[in-house]
């Protein structure tokens, strides 16, 4: 599991990589007490469940068991492999490593190549937009959209050229088709994928960029276009401008979302810092899942109301299953922003953002001039189940108290004539029917707990793991008596090996270096979860001795077994007789 690794490194990036400030980037984070909390992103969180030991250097979820050191971290969340981990953080960091260090046996490509091609992408077609003639075009469009040099700059806003241009160049610059595509500047048949276009870097949240958006200066195909999927980049999950949106968001606690990049950018522009786009696809549970990390409250931007109704009802059941605050505004005139904020101004588009609505107070207003409209009884009824499937989603996911249940159903009663016991007993229906379904639990990845085994054997061989992950000098003095071939459940099994394997060369050892030996991140969350539970227990001496008594009786049993199969007489009368001495010396030979 090691060995392929150069430690000193290893450590060397370990220790240089704060994890508060590490995982800050991706979460935010506050204090408590010593520690730090902030929204799983491994889960489904609603309060939060992160928690993370400056320390010790280490962060555990206690809600799905996530947990390790700062590799693990970058490992799950961005799918990479440990080798890929340590170069991404090596990098963050600042420290040089050597090619051949990281490269990885696998197929897949290396994310961090596909970085650093795209930042050589990007820099061509932002040369290319600077191009006395070629560029002429791309110029005065941009200059017609209002955007300045400094925004230009800003958002490193490029050119792609017609035919072939980043193909050509690549092969100038020696880099390898294949790469390019799974970049996704290339089609799989080695063609340029944006020709003619305005391009828009796209960035992930700690600022790489990961893909590219482009708008087209013809008529030739559709308007806008983004980079396929590859192995930097989901559409559905990504949120532009969220980079340079951070930190306000944060400061704000509340993100505003567009639609498209030229929205995005004006409204910064504009002095909206806490603006980000989608990518030209409706708002998703994935954006949902990332903004609350940093917001509480979620305004999002539609051109129109009736382009905002479709968007509204999805809005609302993802946000609101996800426990946070939506709300909706519409520009008028059937503008977009960016060309709302050109004609109507900042003051105007602050009018909006205030404006805006509840998605409850909208989906409700919905509803009743539905009724209003239509006395139809079916429509009605309709109508009003519409509303509770809504409600009893947002109940699921705990966003209602029975308070507020109370109050809408009195709403609700008032104006279609059932009585709010009557609403409130179908919302109950409807709420059992809902989690029944459990329509929102399927984009929550499932941190699989270890299976620690169970009866006396395996809790023993667990307790002299806990203690020993938290007193690693106590080892000492069970070494004659522990080996890690006695453990006989599979994960503890692991853990023991490579437990002991650093203890023996460093008896002064601390979890990180423990960690940091472990490829495998659910053998990680695994150590911080037994490292956790020993702490909480205490008491490690006495717990050691306990466990290593039991682990030696166990032992000892499954010798006789062993030689009860083998049927050799001799040997076993020997080993029970040895056996009983040790467990009862004063009463030799009774079985
Ligand atoms: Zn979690």
């Amino acid at each position: 599991m090691q060995g392929a690794f150069d430690n000193n490194i290893v450590y060397r990036i370990q220790q240089a990589t704060d994890i508060a400030d590490l995982i800050g980037e991706y979460v935010s984070l506050s204090k408590k007490g010593r520690e730090m909390v902030g929204l799983c992103p491994f889960h489904d969180d609603h309060r939060p469940s992160l928690c993370v030991n400056p320390v010790k250097q280490i962060f555990k979820c206690f809600a799905c068991g996530a947990g390790g050191d700062v590799f693990k971290f970058v490992q799950m969340l961005e799918n990479l492999n440990f080798p890929q981990a340590i170069e991404r953080l090596a990098q963050r960091a600042g420290i040089k490593i050597e090619k051949s260090f990281y490269k990885s046996k696998s197929d897949d490509v290396d994310p961090a190549t596909l970085v650093r091609v795209n930042d050589w992408a990007a820099r061509h077609f932002q040369k290319n937009l600077t191009h006395p003639e070629k560029g002429k075009l791309a110029r005065s469009y941009l200059k017609e959209r209002q955007f300045s040099e400094a925004d230009i700059k800003k958002w490193s806003i490029g050119l792609a050229f017609d035919k072939n241009d980043i193909a050509y160049a690549a092969q100038k610059n020696k880099i390898s088709s294949e790469l390019l595509v799974k970049a996704g500047l290339l089609t799989a048949q080695l063609t340029d994928r944006f020709e003619n276009r305005i391009i828009f870097p796209i960035w992930d949240v700690t600022g790489r960029i990961i893909a590219f958006g482009a708008r087209a200066l013809d008529q030739s195909g559709p308007k806008y276009i983004n980079s396929n999927n590859t192995a930097l980049f989901e559409k559905s999950n990504c949120l532009y401008g969220l980079n340079l949106a951070k930190h306000k968001i944060v400061a704000s606690a509340s993100a505003i979302v567009v639609e498209g990049y030229t929205d995005c950018m004006m409204c910064h522009r504009f002095g909206f810092a806490n603006v980000v786009a989608t990518l030209g696809t409706s708002f998703t549970t994935g954006h949902a899942r990332i903004l609350r990390r940093y917001a509480r409250r979620i305004i999002l931007i539609f051109d129109s109301d009736t382009a905002g109704i479709e968007a509204a009802n999805r809005a609302l059941e993802i946000c609101l299953a996800g426990n946070i605050d939506i709300r909706l505004a519409f520009v008028p005139q059937q503008k977009d922003p960016c060309d709302y904020l050109l004609s109507a101004g900042q003051k105007e588009f602050q009018n909006i953002i205030e404006n805006s609505v509840d998605v409850f107070s909208f989906k409700w207003e919905r509803l009743t001039n539905a009724l209003r409209k239509d006395d139809n009884l079916i429509d009605g009824k309709a109508a009003v189940e519409q509303f509770l499937q809504s409600i009893a989603t947002a109940m699921n996911a705990g966003a209602i108290n029975p308070i507020e249940q109370g109050l809408l159903a009195n709403r609700l009663s008032r104006i279609i004539g059932l009585s709010a016991e009557q609403i409130n007993s179908q919302l109950d229906k409807t709420v059992k029917r809902v989690s029944n379904t459990g329509v929102f639990n399927n984009n929550g990845q499932h941190i699989s707990t270890a299976d620690f085994g169970t009866g006396a054997f395996a809790a023993a061989q667990r307790q002299v793991l806990e203690v020993l992950l938290n007193q690693p000098r106590l080892a000492d003095s069970v070494k004659n008596d522990i080996e890690p071939e006695l453990f006989d459940v599979p994960v503890l099994k692991q853990i023991a090996c490579v437990l002991f394997d650093i203890i023996r060369q460093n008896p002064d050892t601390d979890l990180n270096r423990i960690l940091m030996t472990v490829e495998s991140v659910e053998l990680a969350n695994a150590i911080v979860l037994l490292e956790h539970t020993g702490r909480e227990k205490g008491n490690f001496q006495a717990s050691l001795q306990d466990a290593v008594r039991i682990v030696k009786h166990y032992q000892s049993r499954k010798k006789i077994e062993q030689l009860k199969k083998t049927s050799n007489e001799t040997e076993l009368l020997k080993s029970v007789l040895e056996n009983s001495r040790k467990q009862n010396p004063h009463n030799i030979g009774m079985l």
